[in-house]
């Protein structure tokens, strides 16, 4: 009996030692992850920002082609890298789910209206089969839901030549007083099917079907990877049964979602436009040690009324700080000698400069990175790289500043004045050569852009758009691809749609003037 307890003892000492290796281990993956999302970050930071300026300030045909190049060639592999570490995080379980309530049947509308040119395009039938008995409001990670869908929905498309596209919803109800449900879903396909050998493997990162040309079909066989991971975070699981030839059926069950009391709100966010806001006399103190990145930001505040003051670590911010009294600090985190942490704690205990705003602007998404930056008093938190939009949004809490009301509903309303009325003289010379370009050499990658339902085909298309308005001072192109670009960081698929939609109208106007 003695030996007994004693043998227990030890295996569980020995259990404990384990976990504790275990946990260790996964604590260094986590800060190797985080290390490397901010190494690959800063530069790829740099690298796109310049790009997109220097676009701005070429005029040469072909140099330009060559920078457009570099430009999509570096979006590509940021959003390889951000696949990839979308998967490091939840794998090394940082990623957290947002759940709010959300409407299913809104979400599915979108969908179908996002898909709806590509699928009768291919001359394919799309058909939809939700239960109406599905609760309004379903506590769900809305983002997270629609890139489960929209994956399987692009599969779908992608994979089919011929037939139909089919989605099907259902609900069974878990508890008797009906407070939550299991939500079945599934994507079905009369496309190339899966192979018997080849249906564990899909699931796996960077596995595709044997044979498959990659030419024909692209991808990275990353999607389902991150798709069955973030099931499994939702306490779901992801199936598929398929024929060679016939097709395949994707189902998804979601366990136990609760039902919501209070009704779904879209989580479109408002897309806000940096190009109607006028800031006052002000400055910003502008705290990294890597020059490039200072450079970057500092570029961004061309032509506004911001001056701006650089120092490159945290104790050389504290006496800038003191000597500039700025408007806002934008604070790096990660510097050598003084990080930004404790910078910033700092100047939060200095009567002088405690009540002077600090933002903290960071290459890190990872959790801890948050949750520190949320405990040191930081008054708000970017992320790198950082777009010019989110930064004259968040500089606008702090900073006085007047908006210029002109959007494009007014636009409409009074036609030709409004939408163009700030057109300079130098670019109404041009108009002719500018529509030439808009029509046949944007027009083809709108289409493919619209066609494909690309993420990243859509981002080039905007940017695209946007530097060519910058070029031309053409507002109103600027701001259509502005707003390409923020739904498709917020996965906004409606909004992607109707804005997408809205590019001939646009030339059309122009042609007006
Ligand atoms: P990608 O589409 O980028 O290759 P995914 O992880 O989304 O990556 O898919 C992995 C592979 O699974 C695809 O390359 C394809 O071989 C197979 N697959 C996925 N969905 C389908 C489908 N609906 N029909 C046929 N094959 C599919």
């Amino acid at each position: 009996m003695l030996n007994r307890v004693v043998e227990l003892k030890l295996a569980n000492r020995e259990l404990r030692q384990a976990k504790e290796i275990a946990e260790s281990a996964n604590r260094a993956k986590s800060e190797f992850l985080a290390n490397m999302s901010h190494e690959i970050r800063t530069p790829m930071n740099a690298i796109l920002g310049f790009t997109d300026l220097l676009r701005s300030l070429i005029m040469e045909k072909k140099p330009k082609n060559y920078l457009e190049s570099i430009q999509s060639s570096g979006k590509n592999l940021l959003t390889l890298i951000n696949d990839i570490l979308d998967l490091s995080k939840i794998e090394a379980g940082k990623m957290e789910l947002q759940c709010e309530p959300v409407n299913l049947y809104s979400i599915i509308n979108e969908i179908k209206h996002i898909f709806s040119l590509k699928i009768s395009g291919k001359g394919l039938e799309f058909l939809i089969d939700i239960a109406e008995d599905i609760p309004q409001a379903l506590l769900l990670d809305e983002v997270r839901l629609r890139q489960i869908l929209f994956n399987l929905f692009g599969n779908a498309i992608k994979f089919t030549e011929s037939g139909y596209i089919r989605l099907c919803a259902k609900k069974s109800y878990v508890h008797n007083d009906r407070s939550s449900v299991d939500l079945i879903m599934a994507v079905e396909d009369t496309g190339i099917g899966i192979s018997p050998e080849s249906e564990e493997k899909i699931f796996e990162a960077f596995k595709q079907q044997d044979s498959q040309s990659t030419r024909q079909y692209g991808g990275t066989g990353l999607g389902l990877a991150i798709t069955k991971r973030l099931i499994e975070m939702m306490r779901g699981t992801i199936s598929v049964k398929s024929e060679v030839g016939k097709g395949s059926i994707f189902e998804i069950v979601l366990h136990d979602v609760s039902v919501s009391a209070t009704p779904a709100i879209s989580a479109t966010e408002e897309i806000f436009d940096h190009k109607n806001i006028l800031f006052e006399e002000s400055s910003v103190l502008i705290v990294d040690d890597i020059e490039t990145n200072r450079d970057l930001v500092k570029a961004f505040f061309q032509d506004t009324n911001i001056r701006s003051v650089e120092a490159e670590n945290g104790k050389n911010a504290i006496l800038l700080a003191r000597q500039h009294r700025p408007d806002v600090i934008l604070m790096d985190i990660r510097m050598p000698g003084m990080d930004g942490y404790e910078a910033t704690k700092r100047i939060k205990e200095d009567e002088e400069i405690k009540d002077i705003p600090v933002v903290a602007l960071t290459a890190s998404g990872m959790k801890e990175d948050k949750e520190k930056i949320m405990q040191t008093k930081f008054d708000g938190f970017l992320i790198k790289p950082v777009k010019r939009s989110d930064l004259f949004r968040e500089l606008s809490r702090f900073i006085k500043h007047s908006r210029k009301e002109m959007d494009e509903k007014d636009g409409e309303k009074s036609g030709k004045k409004g939408v163009m009325e700030d057109i300079p003289p130098e670019t109404l010379e041009k108009l002719p050569e500018i529509i030439d370009t808009l029509e046949n050499e944007f027009m083809p990658q709108w289409e493919t852009a619209r066609n494909n339902n690309s993420m990243v085909d859509i981002q080039d298309f905007g940017e695209k758009v946007i530097s060519l308005g910058e070029e031309h001072s053409l507002e109103i192109f600027q701001k259509f691809g502005e707003d390409l670009v923020s739904h498709v960081k917020i996965f906004d698929i409606e909004n992607i749609g109707a804005t997408l939609e809205s590019y001939p109208k646009l030339i059309e106007k122009l042609r007006e003037c």
